[in-house]
């Protein structure tokens, strides 16, 4: 298998994957959806609210929030040594006390570990009328995708790369060409036809369709895009999912030998 970085960003990468099946590459990014944890509130108590949102409504925000997360020093809940009752290994308490009029943003909170906070400060929560008050403890955990999406890392998705060649398209073709091509692959300047962006293909198969002058192939490499939230680096999203698929793959291996020995 050969990996090659094509595009870093703090919140985004894009690889390029040689030598791996679909299959393989597919199962990295349900890995990546429903197994890498992140923090994310999960209960919150409310103490004062009279807005006009419900408190169902505002925990629900609250839920969405995207918290930064430190994989090294919190368990999952369900692997912590409290069992899951709650302690400073697995939970981080976040308050807020609001009363003035205007926006109540996500960077109101005040979290008991300085490192567990908002990603984006300017996220509102809820908007407050003169008189109106808003005060609640919140709880943040660990938590996977799979339970529920407010845990997943990001957005991730991969498609197979392609040689496009053309030949014999005349100006008029080379004209329709850059129309019809949905993601701006094709240039044509001073009367000269460039294929531009390639890795842009998204394999509509219009520029084929309409003119008959484009030849597009397989390459058998994958283009593989992951966008964090925000709660991790992609690298530390890839990282763990590797870690999280050899688990499960290591737990199979155990139960082969248990159930064939
Ligand atoms: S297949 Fe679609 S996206 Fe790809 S080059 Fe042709 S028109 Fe553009
Ligand atoms: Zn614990």
């Amino acid at each position: 298998m050969k990996v090659q970085a094509l595009e870093k960003k703090k919140d985004f990468l894009t690889l390029s994957i040689a030598g791996a099946s679909p299959g393989f590459i597919n199962a990295l990014r349900r890995i990546i959806l429903s197994e890498v944890p992140t923090m994310a509130i999960d209960v919150v108590e409310f103490k004062k609210n009279n807005t006009g949102l419900y408190d169902e409504i505002i925990a629900h925000r609250l839920g969405l929030l995207v918290l930064k997360t430190d994989l090294k020093h919190y368990n999952l809940p369900e692997e912590c040594s409290c069992g899951g009752v709650g302690c400073a290994k697995c939970q981080v308490r976040l308050t807020l006390k609001a009363n003035k009029q205007g926006f109540v943003y996500a960077s109101q909170l005040q979290s008991s570990d300085p490192k567990i906070v908002p990603v984006h400060e300017k996220t509102p929560i809820v908007k407050l009328l003169p008189g109106q008050e808003l005060e609640l403890e919140a709880v943040a955990t660990l938590g996977r995708g799979k339970t529920h999406a407010k845990w997943q890392p990001g957005h991730v998705y991969f498609r197979e790369r392609v040689s496009i060649k053309t030949k014999h398209c005349d100006e008029e073709k080379s004209k329709q060409l850059v129309e019809v091509c949905p993601a701006k692959v094709f240039a044509f300047k001073q009367g000269k036809l460039s294929i531009k962006n390639p890795d842009n293909c998204l394999l509509c198969n219009a520029c084929v369709e309409k003119t008959g002058c484009v030849e597009i192939t397989p390459t058998g490499e994958y283009l593989f895009f992951l966008e964090s939230w925000g709660q991790l680096k992609p690298v530390e999203i890839l990282e763990r999912a590797s870690y999280e698929l050899d688990l499960k793959l290591n737990s199979l291996l155990t139960l082969l030998k248990q159930a064939t020995s």
